[in-house]
Order: C-alpha cells, then sequence, then structure tokens
C-alpha cells in the first residue's frame, strides 16, 4: 500500500490522480490533500478518500471547510505551513506536487528533505529551483518521477539504457491551437480562444501557457534538470498529433519512443507504480486509423515562449525564475482581460532584461527575484 499525499488534489492532474486513487484503492490511500480555494470539490474528496489531514492555502477558506466538514475525522490545516506540514507527514511515502505555479518551491523542498518520493508534475517549480531540487533529491536517494507526458515519455525510453548514451532528447509539442498563425494574426486573440487547446484538456494556466510556446519552453529547462542533460541536446519537435510523447536519441542514431492517447493519466499512473506498468482500460491509439504520424520545426520567431526559455536557461541562475514568475503574471493579466496575447511576450522579455542575474540562488532569492519581477510588472502594466 502506498501512502500518498496529492498538492492540488482539485487541479486537473489533481483530479485525474484521484481516479487512479478510485482504481487502485487496494494499493494506493490517500493520506492527505490540498488545494486552494476550491472548499466545494475539497469537501467531496474529503469525504470520499477519507484523508487524516487536508490543506487549503486560503485561510479563510480553511475556516470554512472546518465548519462543512465538522462531523469527520480530517484535520484542516491552512497556508504554506500547512503545505509544508503535509509533506512532511511520517504516514506519507509519496507527494504528487500537481498544484501550479512556483508556489510549490518550499513544499517541494520539505517533502524531499522528509525522504518523501515525488511524482512531480509542478514543472515551474523544477524550473525555478532545480539546481537545489536534484541534488537534495540525489542526497537523500529518493525518486524524482516526472508526470508531465513529455518527461514522462523519455523516462520511459530511457529504461534499460545508460543515461551516458544519450545523443539528443527529442522533446515533442503539439503546436497548440494557433500553429501556423503569424505574429500579425495573434494580434487580437482572447484567452476564451488561447483556451482551446487541441489535444489535450489541462488546468488554465498550461493551457495558455501551451499557445504561447511558453509551456515547451519551462518543459526544456525541466528536462534539462530532470535528466541532466545541456538545453542544446534538447531538439523540440512538431507533433501536432500528440501521440508521441517524446524520444530519445541515443549514439549509435537508434531513437526510443513512447507513443499513446493524449491522456495524462498514463504518465500519472507510470509515476504512481513505478517501475510496474499497471492496466489501463482508456482508449488505445489505434494506428491504422491515425494512418501516418506528422512531423515539423517550431516558428519560436512567432511563437517567442521557446525562445526566450533557451535564453533564460543559457544565462542560467535566477534568470529562469524570472521567466517563470513574469509569465505567471502575465498569463493571469491575460486571463483576466487586462492584456494581449502578444504582451504576455514582451513582459518575459521586459523582465528579462532588467534583471541581474544571481548564480545559485537560494530559496529565498529566488522568492525575492520573484517578488521583484511582480512588482516591476504591477508598476508597468496594470
Ligand atoms: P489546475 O489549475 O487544474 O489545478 C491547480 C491545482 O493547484 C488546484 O487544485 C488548485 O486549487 C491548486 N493550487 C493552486 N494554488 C495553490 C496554492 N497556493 N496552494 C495549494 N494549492 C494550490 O492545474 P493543472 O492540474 O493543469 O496543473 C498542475 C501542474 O501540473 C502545473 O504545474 C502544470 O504545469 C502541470 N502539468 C499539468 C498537465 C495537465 O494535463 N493538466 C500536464 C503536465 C503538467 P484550487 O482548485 O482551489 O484553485
Ligand atoms: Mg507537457
Amino acid at each position: 500500500m502506498k501512502k500518498i499525499c496529492i498538492l492540488g488534489s482539485t487541479g486537473s492532474i489533481g483530479t485525474q490522480t484521484l481516479e487512479i486513487v478510485r482504481e487502485y484503492n487496494r494499493d494506493l490511500k490517500v493520506i492527505s490533500l490540498s488545494a486552494a480555494s476550491n472548499i466545494d470539490l475539497m469537501e467531496e474528496q474529503v469525504r470520499e478518500f477519507h484523508p487524516s489531514k487536508v490543506c487549503m492555502y486560503d485561510e479563510a477558506k480553511a475556516d470554512e471547510l472546518r465548519i462543512k466538514i465538522a462531523d469527520t475525522d480530517t484535520e484542516v490545516l491552512s497556508g504554506m505551513n500547512g503545505l509544508i506540514e503535509l509533506c512532511e507527514d511520517d504516514d506519507v511515502d509519496m507527494v504528487v506536487t500537481a498544484v501550479v505555479g512556483m508556489i510549490g518551491i518550499r513544499p517541494t523542498i520539505a517533502a524531499i528533505k522528509a525522504g518523501k518520493d515525488i511524482a512531480l508534475a509542478n514543472k515551474e517549480t523544477l524550473v525555478c529551483a532545480g539546481h537545489i531540487i536534484m541534488p537534495l533529491a540525489a542526497q537523500k536517494g529518493i525518486k524524482i518521477l516526472p508526470v508531465d507526458s513529455e518527461h514522462s515519455a523519455i523516462f520511459q525510453s530511457l529504461q534499460g539504457f545508460p543515461k551516458e548514451r544519450i545523443e539528443k532528447i527529442l522533446l515533442t509539442a503539439s503546436g497548440g491551437p494557433f500553429r501556423g498563425l503569424k505574429r500579425n494574426e495573434l494580434v487580437n486573440i482572447t484567452w476564451r480562444e488561447a483556451l482551446k487547446h487541441p489535444n489535450w484538456s489541462m488546468g488554465k494556466k498550461i493551457t495558455i501557457d501551451s499557445s504561447t510556446l511558453v509551456n515547451k519552453g519551462l518543459e526544456v529547462i525541466e528536462a534539462k534538470w530532470l535528466f541532466g542533460v545541456e538545453p542544446d541536446m534538447i531538439q523540440v519537435v512538431l507533433q501536432p498529433q500528440s501521440i508521441i510523447h517524446s524520444a530519445v536519441q541515443y549514439v549509435d542514431g537508434g531513437i526510443i519512443a513512447q507513443l499513446g492517447t493524449p491522456d495524462m493519466k498514463l504518465p500519472i499512473q507510470y509515476a504512481l507504480f513505478y517501475p510496474d506498468r499497471r492496466p489501463m482500460k482508456d482508449e488505445r491509439v489505434d494506428l491504422f486509423k491515425l494512418g501516418q504520424i506528422i512531423f515539423d520545426r517550431p516558428d519560436m520567431d512567432t511563437f517567442l515562449g521557446l525562445k526566450l526559455a533557451y535564453e533564460a536557461i543559457g544565462i542560467g541562475g535566477s534568470m529562469p525564475t524570472v521567466l517563470n514568475a513574469a509569465n505567471e503574471r502575465a498569463v493571469s493579466l491575460f486571463l483576466n482581460d487586462r492584456i494581449r496575447f502578444l504582451d504576455i511576450y514582451d513582459i518575459i522579455k521586459q523582465s528579462m532584461d532588467r534583471h541581474k542575474k544571481i548564480d545559485d540562488p537560494t530559496v529565498e532569492q529566488i522568492l525575492e527575484a520573484e517578488a521583484d519581477c511582480y512588482e516591476f510588472i504591477s508598476s508597468v502594466w496594470e
């Protein structure tokens, strides 16, 4: 029986993780759950999965939830201290990090220090603090199991092969809803259009990131840290059908890939049961129906998200934090009709241009860089 804590249980990855727990309730047990403010869904989850503790980041919502579930045995915590307490709980074996954004940094570090394996969906955390998280995980001998579909595919393609024999990583991308459009056609794009992803159903922030290719940029940085490869060994390949989830090319020219339907349940389940592969009833790829597999080059001059991410990781230090923080704030402004689609790139670029890189930033310096970036964006754009 694996005992798990889910950070972000009310989101897209969180609810799909719970679907797997429902299916495998003799092998997986939920010890704790957390969310930001969605207490209605959290109440349902408490009544179904009987966690011993839950955390609502929002204190007022935690108070409301305490009243709603007063008839249960579940304890309600709140805020960052609550998230960290869940991660340090002796009862927990594995933490599924499915919160969105760099809010996940401190809980993830706490979980690793407490010796918990991590099923990692929360890529923003690795983008900002990969240089802290990966060495710490190695030192503690814990596993960081990727949930992001591309990184799970790379991880699966690495099984049984020596890492030193990697020639390059082929990181696939759908290209998002605006693939093929040019800059002048993106000027009036609304967030409603950007939320219509052709293949994947995901949370709002990552769906916008997919439309700007910032998501792919964050994934290049995520891959660098997870697999210890330099960014120039990571090639982004458009695969608009989202069937090849990524691949590894080895020094003998052989390419090993993982294919499947665009469904996050497989990578989540693989992380939960690694190294086992458990049965899953969902749809299969029908190769005859598919007919052919299409590839293309990403248009980095139009979709600047990828270019800016390569720049940020090239500079290194605290620059990826600024890329990520600026993007988090820009996406939120875009979703609130405060800026236009292409302003997202301008906000990231201007934030990076003014930042003075700090080498090997500590968690405090990462959070300071985030705060400084937010202050700058507020002064110029809000
Ligand atoms: P969602 O927006 O669907 O869900 C986010 C979850 O995090 C919700 O449960 C939300 O709670 C919770 N949350 C947000 N802020 C806090 C906070 N401060 N404290 C505690 N909980 C918080 O996001 P996704 O599931 O789409 O994405 C989660 C992560 O996984 C992201 O990093 C994303 O990049 C990554 N990922 C997602 C994929 C997908 O298919 N969705 C694919 C690959 C990676 P509430 O509901 O109360 O707001
Ligand atoms: Mg992905």
